[in-house]
């Protein structure tokens, strides 16, 4: 099921379709290099894809079959919340996302976050409580957004948890799945087959 579109984490880059917004956010937070905008076309999903050998992540059936057609690394989320989403690309791609504020992205611009060494610097861009209650800041180089390790980080890693969980389940099914469905499963999907 596992598919090597990429060898190590590093080289897991993203483009999303524009129903995937969410996800986005998520990607780049878990600091993956994630292209995400509410106006692409189709057409221009491709093309990114096939210039820079970014992996289409995709809720839309028609695009992901024109992508594997094209020979482009492509996955379709069959699922509808975010712990199910981030579960399929776990199991498709053997992803191992690790939630660590020091390796995020920009979730607004997907910029990698640089870490802010004199907090004084972003005083006046935090919120007073945030500024007293936390020592390291987090700068966007290109948007200038700051961002601090909140309580909201305890929900990230509880939701990556549940998503790994998740993830080991979709593994463990699939792999008892009798070898006939799974290569039906793989042509009603578009998927080549494997064997
Ligand atoms: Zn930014």
């Amino acid at each position: 099921m596992a598919r090597r579109y990429c060898r190590d984490e590093n080289e897991c880059r993203f483009i999303l379709d524009t129903m995937l917004g969410e996800l986005a956010r998520w990607l780049r937070i878990l600091g993956y290099d994630t292209l995400y905008s509410r106006v692409y076309s189709d057409k221009q999903i491709i093309n990114i894809a096939e210039k820079t050998g970014r992996i289409i992540v995709t809720r839309d059936r028609g695009l992901y079959k024109w992508a594997l057609k094209r020979g482009l690394k492509a996955v379709y989320v069959r699922f509808d919340d975010i712990r199910g989403r981030l579960a399929e690309l776990i199991a498709t791609l053997g992803l191992n996302p690790i939630a660590d504020p020091a390796r995020s992205r920009c979730p607004e611009c997907n910029a990698p976050l640089t870490i802010v060494l004199d907090k004084e610097r972003v005083r006046d861009r935090v919120p007073p409580g945030a500024y007293e209650a936390y020592d390291v800041f987090y700068l966007c180089p290109r948007c200038g957004r700051v961002y601090w390790e909140g309580g909201h980080w305890r929900n990230i890693r509880r939701v990556l948890e549940e998503a790994r969980r998740l993830a080991e389940e979709m593994r463990v099914a699939e792999a008892r799945r009798p070898r006939r469905a799974q290569r039906k499963r793989r042509r009603d999907s578009g998927e080549a087959g494997e064997g």
